[in-house]
């Protein structure tokens, strides 16, 4: 079954975007069906769960933090973190530069946005996230590599809703590369769309769908 899942939903996918099997509160052998079915991105939101499943599930799966990351837990995560999703503060990058440096690593980050009319989303409002580029001490961190953005839109059935704020992302994100990264090949991913309404976060530019109970089933919170 979740193999299965893993498939269709791969083959709906066009060239140029990834799957990121959102895994959280599933255990071991659900991530191990989706394995074998060839997936090797996974996405997790809780420091502890992550680095268990990092240490006890094949080495070649690439783990994307997805969730809301604080400062005193980072060290957990940089040693094998391919890429954190969810940067909503200056404070938060310097700290994961910093550990990542303690590590060896260059660590791979995504700006979060707050695109959903929502109070409990978190991440960078688009005026506090070009304040934070134009200030540019991210400038002087050797230890992260800044490669794209990342939000989440409201949830609601208004599917127009959901569109212009993926949209208003998609420019934004056009603004930031454009102003801070057009040089950066590196500065290239889109991380939106989830479960009900990642066809629309593609049909607006999503580079990476974090994709969650439509492979696993419902979690139970
Ligand atoms: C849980 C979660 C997802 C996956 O959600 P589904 O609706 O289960 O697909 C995606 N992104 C983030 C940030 C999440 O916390």
């Amino acid at each position: 079954m979740i193999g299965e899942r893993i498939k269709e939903i791969r083959n709906e996918l066009p060239e140029g975007v990834r799957l990121v099997a959102v895994s959280k509160f599933h255990p071991n052998e659900a991530i191990e069906e989706a394995y074998r079915a060839g997936q090797r991105i996974f996405g997790e939101s809780k420091v502890q769960e992550m680095t268990a499943k990092y240490e006890s599930l094949p080495k070649d799966i690439e783990w994307h933090f997805i969730g809301h990351l604080q400062t005193n837990k980072v060290k957990y995560i940089v040693p094998y973190v391919a890429l954190i999703h969810g940067i909503d503060s200056y404070k938060l990058l310097a700290e994961v530069d910093k550990q990542a440096a303690k590590a060896g690593r260059r660590v791979n980050c995504l700006l979060q946005l707050h695109i959903a009319r929502e109070e409990t989303k978190f991440g960078f409002s688009f005026d506090e996230c070009r304040q934070m580029l134009a200030e540019g001490q991210w400038r002087q961190l050797q230890h992260i590599r800044l490669c794209g953005l990342m939000g989440m839109a409201t949830n609601t059935d208004n599917v127009e809703q959901i569109k212009e704020e993926f949209r208003s992302l998609s420019n934004f994100f056009r603004e930031v590369k454009s102003t801070w990264f057009a040089d950066d090949d590196a500065f290239c991913e889109l991380s939106m769309g989830m479960s009900h309404d990642y066809h629309e976060a593609i049909a607006e530019g999503s580079t990476l769908v974090r994709v969650g109970s439509k492979i696993f089933g419902e979690r139970i919170y």
